[in-house]
């Protein structure tokens, strides 16, 4: 404002039009909400300084800028200060849709201006660098470049089993190293008895199936589920033909009670006889020390509650290393997995009640441990047998981590976000911000007349019960008083929907249908639709904003429905 000599709202519109907001959790921990009294006090002459009320101000981070008790979100200021809004997943946009559709009402969930970007891990970062002398080829700046087209991988498919099965090893040997020294390093100086510290070095086995969990330790990733049945998981990592480590590692929150209180359990289970050397906990969690857990173990392992794990990274990090992926079809996991590549939770949740999901997901984690994970790894000793590992190594290097790189996810904002908001931030600077001044004027003139739009002649298809038939005739025609609104600024659309419950409707199909005339303060609307679908649908009349300043239609909270 101060620079380009600009009101509030034409700034606005200009850092609006070229801005996108990431959203990274569904978890409430991670969105900032502050009382409007504590932000008065710091903020009260700044926004003065702004030159708008109080109210304005507050309105952008409330629903209802009225409620003095209604706390201030600062996710939601975001989503007003930004054209575009995105997830970090597939799944994760959805589940953002549902959580901020309070934001955009007139609109269905389904239709909810907030896509996604999915997150990419970045290879050169968290490669190692045995595997990366093989991918590089002669051109290591062409590979980088084309991290995230499968075909670069391809030398992984091609070169020898025992190359693959070397590598591995090596790097398995390197963290359970690392693992010994951070152990004894760690025993010694808590003053545990030498026989205590021999038997759980003694009990780290470098030719064990190795798993890996380490990420922040907060309650909705679920460390403990694995130790919900103590026998059996004794069982699972004391096979002396076929024995199995958990290493954890991971920090909480300093305000995150219940996630210290989950890693002080571990490692008291840590310390049970039949676990010396089998489950392992690994402080000081780190860059350093995730990088020789997801290229060193053989499995990462990771069981969030659904929907809550937005994305996840450390599982990508695995893959690209060959670290086979087990996991709840959540975040990534439920677009990077494939049958050939690694294991899987079902997405779907079976109860309600978090305790019973708990329960049951539990014994799937046991059982495919034990029938599948356990018996692939070690196979009967045959190199048949081996090899079916390492055909899982292979296709997860391959045929998921190239689409995990974080080049295929800057590629994915600069195509779906970062072109467009160029595109408006220029054109709202061009002409010494003459659009930004349009726009502004715009959705004044709109917001100021928008009470006055109302039908005047409507003719539209009549179905009974609702009932649609193939090949129908669906014919709309509205006469629309629009005061002094420009015919072309908007847009009628007809709008089909399933329902799926009292209060849930599905959109299924939207028509736009087209202005035909218009005279002085009204305009005709007019279509004919031939129904290309059938069944019984709830259909309804839209009239919402529509203009090329506007980035999209959901720009302006106006939508009124005829
Ligand atoms: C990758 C990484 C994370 C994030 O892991 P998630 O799977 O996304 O939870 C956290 N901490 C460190 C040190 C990491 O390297």
């Amino acid at each position: 404002m101060a620079h380009q000599d600009l009101g509030f709202d034409e700034a606005l519109e200009m850092v609006r039009a070229s801005s996108l907001f990431t959203t990274h959790t569904p978890v409430p921990a991670g969105h900032d909400y502050f009382s409007e009294n504590l932000l008065h006090s710091y903020l009260a002459s700044y926004i003065e300084a702004l030159g708008i009320s109080w109210d304005r101000f507050i309105g952008l981070g409330k629903i209802n800028r009225s409620d003095h008790q209604e706390l201030f979100s600062m996710s939601h200021l975001a989503i007003r200060l930004c054209q575009e809004v995105n997830g970090v997943s597939k799944l994760h946009g959805k589940v953002s849709q549902r959580m901020f559709k309070v934001l955009y009402p007139g609109y269905n969930q389904k239709e909810i201006h907030i896509g996604h970007v999915t997150n990419g891990v970045h290879y050169p970062t968290w490669i190692a660098s045995e595997w990366h002398d093989i991918l590089k080829g002669d051109d290591p700046d062409h590979f980088i470049g084309h991290q995230s087209e499968a075909d670069q991988w391809h030398s992984i498919q091609e070169i020898p089993s025992e190359t693959i099965q070397n590598i591995r090893q090596t790097l398995k040997e390197r963290l359970l190293n690392h693992v010994r020294s951070s152990l004894k390093e760690g025993l010694t100086r808590r003053g545990e008895n030498p026989s205590t510290i021999f038997n759980v070095l003694n009990g780290i086995d470098n030719k064990a199936l190795v798993v890996g969990f380490a990420r922040r330790f907060a309650t909705y990733k679920r460390a403990h589920l694995l130790f919900r049945n103590i026998a059996r998981l004794s069982r699972l990592v004391n096979d002396p033909d076929r024995p199995v480590i958990f290493i954890f590692a991971g920090k909480a929150h300093p305000a995150d009670e219940p996630g210290q209180q989950l890693i002080k359990d571990i490692i008291q289970n840590s310390k049970r006889t039949e676990f010396a050397g089998k489950i392992i906990f690994l402080e000081g969690y780190n860059m350093e020390m995730a990088k020789l857990l997801v290229q060193g173990v053989d499995v990462w392992l990771n069981t969030p509650t659904r929907p809550k794990e937005a994305s996840g990274t450390s599982g990508m990090k695995a893959a690209m290393n060959g670290v086979v992926n087990f996991s709840v079809l959540d975040g990534w996991w439920a677009e990077g997995y494939r049958e050939d590549s690694g294991w899987a939770l079902p997405l779907e949740r079976t109860y309600q009640d978090q305790e019973l999901q708990n329960e049951l997901d539990a014994e799937m984690l046991y059982n495919i441990f034990e029938t599948e994970i356990v018996p692939t790894y070690f196979g009967t000793n045959t190199d048949e047998h081996a090899n079916e590992w390492i055909t899982l190594v292979r296709n997860i290097m391959t045929r998921v981590a190239p689409n995990f790189t974080m080049k295929r996810m800057l590629d994915d904002y600069i195509e779906r976000y970062y072109l467009k908001l160029e595109k408006y931030g220029s054109l709202m600077k061009s002409d010494n911000f003459r659009s930004a001044h349009d726009v502004v004027q715009l959705k004044k003139h709109l917001r100021q007349r928008w009470e006055t739009i109302h039908v005047l002649e409507k003719e539209v298809y009549d179905t009974d019960n609702f009932s649609i038939r193939l090949g129908d005739q669906f014919k709309v025609r509205f006469k629309i008083y629009l005061d002094d609104i420009e015919p072309k600024d908007v847009k009628l659309e007809v709008i089909f929907f399933k329902r799926k419950s009292e209060n849930n409707l599905d959109l299924r199909y939207k028509y736009e249908v087209p202005m035909v005339t218009h005279d002085d303060r009204s305009a005709t609307f007019e279509t004919q639709i031939s129904m290309e679908f059938s069944g019984v649908y709830e259909y309804g009349y839209r009239l919402t904003p529509k203009s090329d300043l506007l980035g999209h239609q959901q720009c302006l909270e106006l939508v009124k429905w005829l």
